[in-house]
């Protein structure tokens, strides 16, 4: 491959070119299942890309690869101009500082043995701090996160699902990463939960430039969050583009269906849609 390839685009933080993902056949002649069928899509710094899809559509797939946590056929992962589809246990690690995730379950990413504060002192420990730096700055993350500074003494238990979500957002912060994978972060907290949590991540963006690729499968969630947005289907990127635009007038009939099926506040919004969406004929297609 020439050297141009490798650079990627330009202003890309994040630029991924036909990703292929397939995974193994469980008996010996069972085929390997294709997941990802030559996904593409962009990010730029400071910007969100929302993902959304249906259940199965293999959008922790794509998170998953870009963390090298899958089984990448061919296709690029470029971060910040470098290839990474291949990179190596030490290389991922120096990764880390700059490419974090939050997991949807707050519940099971987080250990339930370990203190909060021992959670947030390991990345900052393993990337060579001592003590005393690593207590300042988990004071500093858990007031980023809006969660007490005694909460670094106690146990996950002791928290809800919302404040858990804040503790591993604090967790991928610890670092001052340029991208998070946001794997369905809210997806497990009830309404209210969801709408403080949301706004934290936003608010964390507006005063640090971080980045996200914001997975869901709540196009009405995706659409608050983002900037641009990548609609998957199938393991296949049906259509990308500005995020009030395709989300209130997509180009795409499998898009639409996914309109139909979010829920969405304003009844006369949600009627006008369903009829805009009857017209270009596409109800029960997809
Ligand atoms: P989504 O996050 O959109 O719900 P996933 O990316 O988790 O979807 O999964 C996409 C598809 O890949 C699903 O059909 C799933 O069964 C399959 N898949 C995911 N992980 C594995 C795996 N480790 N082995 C085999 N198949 C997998
Ligand atoms: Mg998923």
């Amino acid at each position: 491959m020439s050297s141009h390839e490798t650079a990627g685009r330009p202003d890309a933080l994040l630029d991924v070119r036909d990703l292929r993902v397939s995974f193994p056949g469980k008996g010996w002649r069972t085929p390997d299942t294709d997941v990802l069928k030559g996904v593409g899509l962009t990010i730029r710094p400071g910007e969100t890309l929302g993902l959304v899809g249906e259940s199965g559509s293999g959008k922790s797939t794509i998170g998953r690869a870009v963390l090298g946590l899958a089984p990448v056929r061919s296709g690029s992962v470029t971060f910040d101009g470098e290839r990474i589809e291949r990179a190596g246990a030490r290389r991922r690690r120096a990764l880390s500082r700059d490419l974090q995730v939050i997991f949807q379950d707050p519940y099971t990413s987080l250990n339930p043995a370990r203190t909060i504060g021992d959670t947030l002192a390991e990345p900052l420990i393993g990337q060579g701090a001592g003590t005393r730096e690593a207590r300042t700055r988990i004071g500093d993350l858990l007031d980023r996160v809006h969660l007490p500074s005694d909460a670094a003494g106690r146990l996950p238990r002791e928290f809800s699902g919302g404040q858990r979500q804040r503790v591993a957002i604090a967790r991928a912060l610890a670092l001052r990463p340029r991208l998070v994978i946001c794997d369905e972060p809210v997806s497990a907290l009830d309404l209210t939960t969801q709408r403080t949590v949301l706004d934290l991540l936003l608010e964390i963006q507006q005063e640090t430039g971080i980045a996200y690729l914001f997975v869901s499968h709540d196009l009405s969630v995706v659409r608050f969050m983002s900037h641009r947005v990548a609609v998957i289907h199938r393991g296949e990127i049906v259509e990308t583009g500005d995020a009030a635009k395709i989300t209130s007038e997509p180009d795409h009939p499998y898009t639409r269906t996914l309109l139909l099926a979010s829920p969405v506040a304003d009844v006369a919004e949600q009627r006008r849609r369903r009829e805009a969406s009857e017209q270009a004929g596409t109800v029960g297609r997809a």
